[in-house]
């Protein structure tokens, strides 16, 4: 039994105690040592540290790409750290969706097909997909990109169809590893507002980890972690009022 038993009161994600070594021949290297992190519905949780702090490798385990050594991993109260591999995968692809700093595209398909791929996998039919690709490009402000190739896109551009594509079947919980960092700083605050904005309005739980502290700012509450350990949690300061141009 692969499919999430939605438990709307529990946290979309929780992690608790989660530990993980890494194995190098001779050398072991200790990315988390027992880390404790909950996020709920609509809710954007900024992970920041610097390089090497542990960032991918929680995200790895929030997404289910990945299993702890020890503690536990609940997608919306269910504990999903002891699935096998399959069940983990479908899993995956149902419920969780994923945003990469490198957009991850398919350049030979265009802006509709990139986001339409999950639905045609899943097996939805043609006229809901046309209508949910139609509407998800609207959303990200993509509408009349929809016949262009990736190639033919800006960076921000193709990091809204990335957008599009995992909100694409609604997913309970989006993870996002540096979605920023290959985009100048204008068009990363833009991404970051359209992750805000969509992560409220579809109240999927959004995970972001960047190592650039001015972006977290956008989220709901930034953790921070160091040498693999959570190292403080905070409201990020209030944006500073823009003087009217
Ligand atoms: P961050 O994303 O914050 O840069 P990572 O989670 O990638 O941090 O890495 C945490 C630690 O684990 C680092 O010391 C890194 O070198 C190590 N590490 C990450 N992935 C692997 C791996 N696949 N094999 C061995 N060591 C790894
Ligand atoms: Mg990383």
């Amino acid at each position: 039994m692969t499919r999430l038993h939605r438990d709307a009161s529990a946290p979309v994600v929780a992690v608790r105690g989660v530990r993980k070594t890494y194995r190098l021949g001779a050398h072991t290297v200790p990315a988390l040592q027992g880390v404790d992190l909950a996020v709920l519905a609509g809710e954007m949780v900024a992970l920041t540290g610097p390089s090497g702090s542990g960032k991918s490798t929680l995200l790895n385990l929030c997404g289910l790409i990945d299993v702890p050594d020890a503690g536990e991993v609940r997608l919306q109260g269910q504990p999903v750290h002891l699935l096998d591999e399959t069940s983990r995968t479908l899993l995956r692809r149902d419920g969780l969706g994923f945003v990469f700093q490198s957009f991850n595209l398919v350049p030979v398909m265009t802006v509709t097909d990139n986001v339409d791929y999950p639905l045609f996998l899943a097996g939805v039919p043609a006229a809901e997909r046309r209508r949910r690709v139609a509407e998800a490009l609207e959303r990200v402000g993509l509408a009349e990109h929809a016949a262009h190739r990736p190639d033919a896109l800006s960076g921000g551009q193709r990091q809204r169809v990335a957008i599009a594509r995992a909100l694409i079947k609604r997913p309970a919980l989006v993870i996002a590893d540096e979605p920023t960092a290959s985009l100048d700083s204008h068009t990363a605050d833009q991404v970051l507002d359209l992750m805000r904005e969509r992560c409220h309005a579809e109240g999927a739980a959004f995970v972001i980890a960047t190592h650039d502290d001015r972006l977290t700012r956008r989220c709901d509450r930034i953790v921070r972690l160091l040498d693999g350990e959570i190292t403080g949690a905070e409201q990020p300061a209030q944006e500073p009022q823009r003087s009217a141009a």
